[in-house]
C-alpha cells in the first residue's frame, strides 16, 4: 500500500461542493464493485460461497443495490436493517439475520422475509418458538471463549456478549433438530478490523472442526459455515492490507484436508464483511472553519464526531488529505477537531499536516464503513449527506443532509 489515493481531483470536489455543501461522505462505486469482485473471485473454488454484506457498515439502499448486483446478500441485525434489505429487493436466502438480545418483532420480520436466522443464544430457541415459530433453516453463533484471543475492538471472546458456548452448541443443534429444523448453519465472529491473514484461516479451521464434531456427537449435518466479518483495512499509510487471496488459499487447504472427504462435503462458506468491502471506498469531505492557536494548534472543521465517531470511540487513525496541498511539506502539527462540546471530538491528534487556511478542503479517508452509519444527534448536531460517485463519473445524492426540522420532528414543545 503506502500512498493513500483519492478517486477524485480537487477541481471535481470543488464542483461537487457547489451543489452539495460540506460536510458530506462520498462513496466510490467503482472501488466498491472492484472490492467485492475480488472477494468473490478469490473464493470461486468454494461451492456456494456467498458474501452477506453487513448492512450496519453502510446502511444505504444504493450501496446495497450495487452489492446485490454483484451477487451479495445482506447481513442484518435490526428491524430497520431487515426493512432496508427488503426494500432494496432482497429476499429469503439473500438475507442473514445476526442479532443479539433480540426483540420478538425482529424475529417475526426475519422469519416472514425467509431470512436465515442466526441465533445468538441457546435461550433464544424457546423465545423464537414462542414468538415467530421455528423455521426450517437456522444457524447458531459460536463463541469459542478461552479457545481464541480477540482484539481491541470486539474484545476477548470470553468477555464478549455474543454467541453460544462450546457445550451449548451441541445441545442447541440437538434441540433444534427435535423441533423440526432441517437445515443448519454455524457462525462465528471473533475479531474486528483484524489485519492478520492467519487469523481468518484459523477461524475457518475452528468452524470446520466444530462442524465435524457436531456431526459426530449429534448427527446434525451442518450445511454452511459463516466466518463473520472483521476483515481489517489499512487505515494507516504503513498498514499492510489483508490478502484475501492468501486467506482463501489457506482456507482451501484446510477445507481439502478436513471437509472434502467427510460427510459434510459440500459445505458452504459464507462471510458477512462490511469494512473490507466499503471501508476504503468512502471519504468524509469537510472544510477548515477556524484555526486556533492556544496551548496547541487546532484546525476546526465544519464537521464533527457526529459525522465520524471512530477516532473518538476507538482512538482510530483516519488519514487526512488537504486538497491541493498534497505536495507541500507536512510541517505543522494540528489537532483536527469538530465543534461538539466534548474534548474527544477530534478527527486527529498531533497530526503533521501542511499549513492550513480557513476554507481548505479536508478529505478524511476510509469512512465508507461504520462512518456515517454511527452518526448521532448529541449537541443538536445534524448528520451529513451521502453522495455516490458513479462508475460513469456522475455524482448522485443518496441521502440528504438532516435539517433542523428533522431534528425537531420527534419533540413535543410545551405551550408558551
Ligand atoms: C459488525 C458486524 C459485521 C461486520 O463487521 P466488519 O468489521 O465491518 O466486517 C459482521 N457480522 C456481525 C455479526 C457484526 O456484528
Amino acid at each position: 500500500m503506502g500512498a493513500k489515493e483519492l478517486p477524485f481531483t480537487k477541481e471535481q470536489i470543488e464542483s461537487i461542493i457547489r451543489d452539495h455543501p460540506t460536510p458530506f461522505h462520498i462513496y466510490d462505486e467503482d472501488a466498491i464493485r472492484a472490492n467485492v469482485r475480488r472477494l468473490i473471485k478469490a473464493f470461486d473454488w468454494a461451492h456456494g460461497f456467498k458474501e452477506y454484506f453487513a448492512v450496519k457498515a453502510t446502511p444505504n439502499p444504493h450501496i446495497l443495490k450495487i452489492l446485490h448486483e454483484e451477487g451479495c446478500g445482506a447481513d442484518c441485525s435490526s428491524l430497520a436493517e431487515l426493512v432496508l434489505a427488503e426494500r432494496t429487493g432482497l429476499a429469503g436466502g439473500e438475507i442473514v439475520f445476526t442479532s443479539n438480545d433480540t426483540p420478538a418483532v425482529e424475529y417475526v420480520k426475519a422469519k416472514q422475509l425467509g431470512a436465515l436466522i442466526n441465533l445468538d443464544d441457546i435461550s433464544h430457541i424457546d423465545f423464537l418458538e414462542r414468538t415467530a415459530g421455528i423455521p426450517e433453516s437456522i444457524s447458531c453463533r459460536y463463541n469459542p471463549g478461552p479457545l481464541r484471543s480477540g482484539n481491541a475492538i470486539i474484545g476477548n471472546p470470553q468477555e464478549a456478549k455474543y454467541g453460544f458456548t462450546r457445550e451449548q452448541i451441541f445441545e442447541g443443534y440437538s434441540v433444534l433438530r427435535k423441533k423440526g429444523v432441517r437445515s443448519f448453519g454455524l457462525h462465528t465472529m471473533v475479531a474486528s478490523n483484524e489485519l492478520n491473514n492467519q487469523y481468518f484461516i484459523d477461524t475457518a479451521v475452528m468452524l470446520f472442526e466444530l462442524a465435524l464434531e457436531v456431526f459426530e456427537k449429534t448427527g446434525v449435518r451442518i450445511e454452511s459455515v459463516n466466518l463473520g466479518g472483521g476483515f481489517g483495512i489499512p487505515y494507516g499509510p504503513e498498514d499492510e492490507p489483508v490478502s484475501i487471496e492468501l486467506i482463501s488459499k489457506g482456507i482451501r487447504l484446510a477445507y481439502d484436508e478436513r471437509i472434502k472427504n467427510s460427510p459434510l462435503h459440500p459445505l458452504k462458506i459464507y462471510m458477512e464483511s462490511g469494512r473490507l468491502i466499503t471501508g476504503p471506498c468512502g471519504f468524509l469531505v469537510s472544510k477548515v472553519l477556524h484555526l486556533k492557536d492556544t496551548y496547541k494548534k487546532y484546525a476546526g472543521l465544519d464537521s464533527c464526531m457526529a459525522n465520524l465517531m471512530r477516532p473518538a470511540v476507538y482512538g482510530a487513525y483516519h488519514h487526512i488529505t488537504v486538497l491541493g496541498k498534497e505536495h507541500l511539506p507536512a510541517g505543522t502539527k494540528y489537532d483536527v477537531t469538530g465543534s461538539l462540546c466534548e474534548n474527544n471530538d477530534k478527527f486527529a491528534i498531533d497530526r503533521m499536516l501542511p499549513k492550513l487556511e480557513p476554507g481548505d478542503i479536508i478529505v478524511i479517508h476510509d469512512t465508507g464503513a461504520h462512518g456515517h452509519a454511527m452518526g448521532f444527534n448529541y449537541n443538536g448536531k445534524l448528520r451529513s449527506a451521502e453522495l455516490l460517485l458513479g462508475t460513469d463519473g456522475t455524482v448522485k445524492l443518496v441521502r440528504r443532509a438532516e435539517t433542523l426540522d428533522d431534528y425537531f420532528a420527534t419533540l413535543e414543545f410545551a405551550e408558551r
